[in-house]
This record gives structure tokens, sequence and C-alpha cells, in this order.
């Protein structure tokens, strides 16, 4: 089959076209035919190489998945039933996934990072993580969808526990997460104060939602943020910027307030002041990826149309590079999707 492995790390002009071996499922696996394959982050770490992780090369990355059953395995599923991949794999026997916590799998893993992903013409799965595509969405659409709704999902509604009537700061709009926490927060009740980085992603915040959208480079962010609320605070912060953000976004969060992070893309340290800790009861969170019961939520609410994934660009699978090189430069707004 064709495919775009990485067979060694480096800039994005690593990535091309190549005839590799079609994958032999396992049992327990389902074969898909890969229709589109949206890119993250994620894609990008494993062609540069990741300090720590050991990648076996060649290797396959995709995460974000959706194609057509070829054989259903233990899915039964019918060949040509249009499906969306859930990311996450877990062992399904461990206590957390027994209590239904599988996002803290002692076995946690990716598709696409601990398994060879949707760069490719066939990807093999576990039957399990299939999910049905509706008539009427297309493959791209549900390609762009998984990954970043599921996190943005597990953020706000499993670890934040979000309530109609708060507030909820979501830092880089503009970002796969930012929008779809901005959309999941309004469909939940909440009132969205959004920050990005320029004017465009700033319109692009309010179109999806947001109440209020502001410069995240501007100076008096904290200040605009106590103003806009009364001089309370947010109640909730969904933040995945990190150390150039940090300081600011904790002193924006209200008594009680809860900071929720999946990532630290411009930094990982950040100081924190302990009294403010305790006396203001500040909850500070950190959240990976969601739960499958986190998809199957936003998955249902995609499906009656309250949540869409922004597509920036579809391009063909051999112009893999330059569809990194688009991430890369962050010259996207919203999801960039491998059509193969
Ligand atoms: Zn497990």
């Amino acid at each position: 089959m064709r495919a775009v492995p990485i067979t060694t790390h480096g800039g994005p002009e690593v990535l091309a076209l190549r005839e590799v071996a079609e994958p032999a499922p396992l049992a327990g696996d389902a074969l898909v035919r890969v229709r589109a394959c949206a890119l993250n982050h994620l894609d990008l770490w494993q062609r540069r190489g990741i300090a720590r992780v050991g990648l076996a090369l060649p290797h396959i990355p995709g995460s974000d998945i959706a194609g057509e059953v070829v054989e259903g395995g233990p899915s039964g599923l019918a060949a040509a039933t249009r499906v969306v991949v859930h990311p996450g794999l877990t062992c399904g026997r461990c206590a957390a996934c027994v209590a239904g916590h599988d996002s803290l799998c002692d076995h946690y893993g990716v598709v696409g990072y601990q398994s060879e992903g949707g760069y490719a013409e066939l990807v093999a799965v576990p039957a399990g993580n299939l999910l049905r595509i509706p008539d009427g969405v297309t493959f791209e659409a549900a390609a762009a969808f998984p990954l970043t709704f599921l996190t943005a999902w597990h953020m706000l509604l499993s670890r934040a526990n979000l309530r109609a009537g708060e507030t909820v700061l979501v830092i880089a709009a503009g970002s796969g997460v930012g929008q779809a926490a901005v959309q999941i927060a309004k469909l939940h009740g909440a009132r969205v104060i959004a920050t990005a980085g320029d004017a465009r992603k700033l319109e692009a915040a309010r179109a999806l939602g947001a109440d209020e959208a502001l410069d995240h480079y501007a100076a008096g962010l904290t200040d605009e943020v106590r103003r806009l609320t009364g001089r309370r605070g947010v109640d909730v912060v969904i933040e995945h910027v990190g150390e150039a953000v940090w300081d600011r976004v904790l002193k924006c969060l209200a008594r009680g307030g809860r900071l929720v992070t999946c990532r630290a893309t411009s930094g990982y340290h950040g100081a924190l002041d302990l009294r403010a800790l305790f006396a203001r009861q500040l909850s500070l969170m950190g959240s990976y990826m969601g739960t499958r019961a986190d998809l199957d939520a936003a998955w249902a609410a995609f499906t009656r149309g309250e949540l869409r994934p922004v597509v920036d660009s579809v391009l063909p699978l051999a112009d893999a590079a330059e569809a990194h090189r688009r991430l890369e430069t962050h010259a996207q707004f919203g999801k960039v999707v491998l059509q193969i």
C-alpha cells in the first residue's frame, strides 16, 4: 500500500509517499481503508523526534482517522461502513479502565503514536475504537473531530466539571483544542472569554460563539479579564500554552477557580504563589486525551449538529510535507486534513 512513514527524523522534507507492507490486523482489530487523516502537533513531534521517547522507525503517524471498514473484526460492522477512529488505546482490563477512567489506563496509548497511524491507505485499529459516521458528514469533517474535541470535552466536563452559568477563559482559542473548547463551553451554557494572537483568529473565535475575544499578547490581559468579570475572575481556565501565559492566567481565576492544562507549548515551567493556591482555594489540573465516554458524548453532540470541527485545508497524502509545514508555521486556522 501507499503510505507516508517517518523513516528518519528531521524537517517536513523527510516525509514522502512510499510503498510499504499492508498492516496485519491482530485478533480484536478491524482493518480500515483510510479516506482522511487530520494532523495534530503530535505528528510534528514524532517527525522531529521526541526527547526521552524512542520511536521505532519506520513509523506511520496519524491519530485522527476516518475511512471505510474493510474487515470489521469483532465490531460486527459490515464492509464499507463509514467510520471514525477513537484515538485512545486502552487495555480494557486495569482498574482505571474498569472504572471508566480509561484515559488513566496503565497501558494508555494513542493511535498513530503507540501504533501505526493513518498516513496510509490502510490501518489496523482495535475494533472497539470504531464509531459510525452519520450520512451527510464528510470523511474530512469526521477526521477533524476526535482528538481535539475528545481532549477539550475531557478538560471542561470530566476534569473542570463545568456548570451552566460559569465563565470560562479559553487561552489560544485559535488552536484545535481551543476551537473545540469554545464550542463545548457554549453548548453547556457557559460564558466564554477567548484569547488569540491575531485579529483573524479573534474574529474566528467570536464566530464560534465566544462572548469576548482578547489579544493574549496584550499586556493588560489579566486586567481585561477582571474588568469583564466584575473583578471576580473566571471559574475555569482552559490552557495549553504554558510558561508564556502561566503567571497571567493564574491571576484570572476567581476564588474556587479551576485551571485545566493539557500541554505547555511555550515552555514547561511556571511559578506558583502557594498563598494564592490555598487562600483562593484554586484547583490546578492536568488533562491528557479523554475517555471513551467523553468521545461518545462529544460525537453524539457532533452528529446532532451542535459542534463543528473547523477544517483549514485538505491536501492529498502525497503532500504530507506541505501539510506539516502549514501546521508548523501556524498558517492554519482549524485542522489540516490529508485525503487518501
Ligand atoms: Zn487499562
